[in-house]
């Protein structure tokens, strides 16, 4: 045994996994992607990750980071190298009433999350899944049901701990390493591993969530008219158009409109929602009250074998209009991606672009195409997603890197903007010089 991996295993007091262990297939994938790694380590302490860190440093070995395990890249496995897997550092405690700050271990899901805020009628704009975690969807963005009103998951970020490259414990918030602070909030895992976020959660009451449907005809009109009405509509509500979905019936299958408003109070509601409804014929509209957690999916498991590809891009108030015509056009193709378009603006917008690393303020809507299939299903859908990307690409601008699922030189130029880019170089240069955090949508030290 190498006196790297001895002195790992006198150090290390979690779990670890390696070939040949019952478990070994079960925790050597994440969720979307399989792997083959040397050495999967389940810290149970902050100690715990310093050790995996100086390990796999010292063994110079490849290193991913698994939160939640639904990165659509893959980061979260490789092959031959050690994953810190942080699904034993999930304890999510309140911390403070005024304001409501809530510490949450780097390796939560947003339904655990869910679960420990409801009793106390708590709640974090975060995402749409129970089962995604709070690290990889906060540190790049997390866009969910209360995005209008309170923001990007990480605008509600008051401080984070990480295990630096160093293997060194360091504190960000607006007062201690502000520079990094910044770069957390949008730069992904290039800087560390967070041990636990403190948010400042916000009260919630039940909220009316659910979709209104309309006929395929008339998407075009519902589309605009849709985007027209949410400009100026209350922050207390957040849409996304489901515009095409193949396994729903695909050219024919309706336009869905989901909304989630944010309140109990009814005729609020109506007032908020009523608009929409009179935008065409409606033929289907399940909006019910319910409480906030549940209208949280569960997040199944696909199948083996099944890929998911997302691509994204942001559309601004001026290429709105361009954008959506161009959706409900390709829609109607037999071999249309399944496409959603999520509603942005209010909270969002208000931040200014340069506050966090997540950069995409000033966009009105992000266009998200998923091919999901098996691979061959997938790979023959490629050319038709590429001719709708190059339609669109004169209208939209930037990518969310939650909803990729490459990781190319463009990818990253289009999840930071050149200025946001050559600030986050710096931080890394202090915080991570030799690129130990590299498998994620990555910042090069030089
Ligand atoms: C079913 C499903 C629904 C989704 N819904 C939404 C949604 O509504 N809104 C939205 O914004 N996104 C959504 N996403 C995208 C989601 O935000 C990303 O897939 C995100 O990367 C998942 O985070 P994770 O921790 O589960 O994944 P992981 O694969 O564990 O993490 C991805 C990467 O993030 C980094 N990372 C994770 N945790 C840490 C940590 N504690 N410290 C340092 N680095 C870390 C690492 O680089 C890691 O490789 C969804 C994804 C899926 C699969």
């Amino acid at each position: 045994m190498s006196s790297a991996l001895e002195t790992f295993r006198r150090d290390f007091g979690g779990d670890i996994v390696e070939p040949g262990a019952a478990e070994y297939e079960s925790a050597s994938r994440s969720r979307l992607a399989s792997g083959s790694p040397a050495h999967i380590l389940r810290p149970k302490t902050v100690r715990d990750v310093q050790a995996g860190v100086r390990f796999a440093v010292s063994a110079g070995l490849v290193l991913s980071v698994r939160g939640g395990g639904h990165g659509f890249a893959g980061f979260g496995t490789n092959d031959g190298g050690v994953v810190i897997d942080l699904s034993e550092l999930a304890n999510v405690e309140i911390t403070g009433s005024e304001p409501h700050l809530v510490r949450i271990g780097g390796g939560a899901t947003w339904g655990q999350v869910a679960a420990a805020l409801a009793p106390h009628g708590l709640a974090i704009s975060s995402g749409d899944t129970k089962s995604v975690g709070v690290g990889g969807l906060t540190l790049t963005g997390g866009i969910g049901w209360k995005v209008r009103k309170y923001g990007l998951a990480l605008d509600n970020v008051a401080a984070a701990e990480l295990v630096t490259a160093s293997g060194q414990v360091v504190r960000a918030s607006a007062a201690e390493n502000p520079e990094l602070f910044w770069a957390i909030r949008g730069g992904g895992g290039n800087f560390g591993i967070v041990t636990a976020f403190e948010f400042a959660a916000h009260p919630t009451t039940d909220v009316f969530f659910g979709k209104i449907a309309f006929p395929a005809s008339e998407a075009a009109a519902v589309l605009q008219g849709w985007a027209d009405y949410l400009r100026a509509a209350p922050e207390e509500l957040t849409s996304v158009a489901e515009v095409a979905n193949p396994f729903a019936g695909g050219p024919e299958a309706p336009v869905g409109i989901h909304v989630a408003f944010d309140g109990d109070d009814p005729q609020l509601a109506a007032q908020a929602i009523d608009p929409i409804r009179r935008l065409g014929t409606v033929i289907g509209d399940d909006i019910a009250l319910e409480p906030y957690a549940d209208t949280l999916a569960d997040g199944t498991p696909p199948p083996p074998g099944i890929q998911f590809v997302p691509r994204s891009a942001f559309a601004d108030k001026e290429s709105v209009s361009e954008v959506l015509q161009i959706l409900a056009e390709v829609r109607a193709s037999q071999r249309s991606p399944v496409i959603t378009v999520r509603s942005l603006g209010g909270a969002v917008s208000r931040v200014p672009d340069d506050a966090t690393a997540y950069a995409h303020r000033q966009a009105e809507l992000m266009v998200v195409t998923t091919l999901a299939g098996l691979a061959p299903a997938v790979e023959a859908a490629r050319p038709a997603l590429d001719t709708i990307w190059g339609r669109l690409a004169p209208h939209v601008n930037g990518a969310y890197a939650n909803f990729l699922a490459s990781a190319t030189e463009e990818d990253v130029a289009a999840i930071y903007p050149a200025q946001t880019y050559q600030r986050l170089v710096a931080v890394k240069r202090r915080y991570d010089p030799g690129n130990l955090f590299a498998r994620n949508h990555n910042v090069r030290p030089r």
